[in-house]
């Protein structure tokens, strides 16, 4: 049996973590932090699971990380990210689960955030032997394939040298994370939702002698602005790629390590199908948004006065207990322990981690 020390993995602990989620016919969460609060919820619930998970940050998650105020916005973009990774290096051990540390969609203007995220990961590399992440996100599927897999494979070069895994995007799943992708419409044909099994080839023939990878392919997904049933899923286009590169590389059964994105709002049966072709990852930001806020809406309406006063001007009632941040972070946090119960449920990591 799989078993890995706790903490965040990279290196080929990472790759034994996605083969193990693979093999076990499972996938992990990949929900998107933005503070310390939603980070340690993210640890807690992967800990009540008993399911690793997986962490990542938007490149604006990562700004709001080292606080909205800091001057420079590029800078807090690429330190705020920093700030969570050496976060989760120094906790995540203490929840007894595996923790992948990621970042989101970075489409080509956002190639220097990565690259400069990929300079403070080498200092770190440096003196400790591991890199800041386990993996970066590279979103050029608005551009030319030739582009998007030339300037991937630039980067794979310089991230596997650390051990680090990159992921790709082919085709457009429309939707609006940090404006990545919001030019596709409802009425965008098939081509542009559908990503090609010939493409997914083409990646795989050009990464795979760099070194570990991922790929975000659309098969219908979105990313949870379009009502469900707008669009529809198709998890056989996932199996279309598998099929084809184990054909043409004679490789073993689903050779490419799949991603979901958008994945907000989907049957479970598609997601279970989607499992079955080889996704280890499945990301559930808009969700755990919801899950994290509902419960500061209640607990606002339910100890209204005490969010106008310090004290009741009518009966002296003192409110220090119920304004007191901690108070309604902690509903916050606990709704997000709540949903990712469910979601390590749907898919199937629940029980599931291979941290000894
Ligand atoms: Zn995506």
């Amino acid at each position: 049996m799989t078993q890995l020390k706790p903490g965040v993995v990279t290196g080929e602990d990472y790759k034994t973590l996605v083969a193990a989620a693979k093999a076990g016919g499972y996938a992990l969460p990949a929900v998107n932090v933005t503070g310390t609060n939603t980070l340690n919820a993210v640890l807690e619930a992967a800990a009540v699971a008993k399911s690793d998970v997986i962490i990542q940050l938007s490149n604006g998650g990562a700004q709001f990380y080292a606080g909205q105020g800091m001057p420079d916005g590029f800078q807090a973009k690429v330190l705020g990210a920093v700030a969570a990774a050496q976060h989760a290096h120094l906790l995540a051990e203490q929840y007894g689960i595996c923790v992948v540390m990621h970042t989101d969609h970075a489409n080509k203007k956002l190639i220097p955030w990565v690259e400069a995220m990929l300079s403070e990961g080498e200092k770190f590399y440096e003196k400790t032997g591991k890199p800041l992440f386990s993996s970066h996100m590279l979103d050029l599927s608005e551009e030319t394939i030739d582009f998007n897999l030339s300037e991937c494979a630039r980067i794979l070069e310089r991230m596997s040298k650390m051990g680090m895994s990159l992921e790709i995007e082919l085709g457009v799943t429309g939707g609006e994370e940090d404006g990545v992708g919001s030019d596709v419409d409802e009425s965008a044909d098939n081509s542009k939702l559908y990503t090609q099994p010939e493409d997914v080839l083409q990646a795989y023939d050009k990464l795979t002698p760099i070194g570990h990878f991922s790929v975000a392919a659309s098969f219908g997904n979105v990313h949870g602005v379009y009502k469900p049933g707008n669009v529809k899923l198709r998890p056989e286009i996932l199996r279309n790629s598998q099929a084809l590169v184990e054909e043409r590389h004679g490789t073993g059964h689903n050779p490419l390590n799949l991603v979901f994105h958008g994945g907000s709002g989907s049957e479970k049966e598609k997601i279970t199908e989607a499992v079955g072709y080889g996704v280890f990852k499945m990301n559930i930001d808009t969700d755990t948004q919801f899950a994290f806020s509902q419960p500061v809406g209640s607990f606002v309406e339910a100890n209204s006065r005490a969010f106008k006063y310090q004290i009741d001007p009518d009966d002296g009632t003192p409110y220090k207990k119920l304004y007191d941040p901690r108070k309604y972070l902690r509903a916050a946090e606990t709704g997000i322990v709540t949903r990712l119960q469910e979601a390590c449920e749907d898919l199937g990591s629940k029980g599931k981690s291979v941290a000894g």
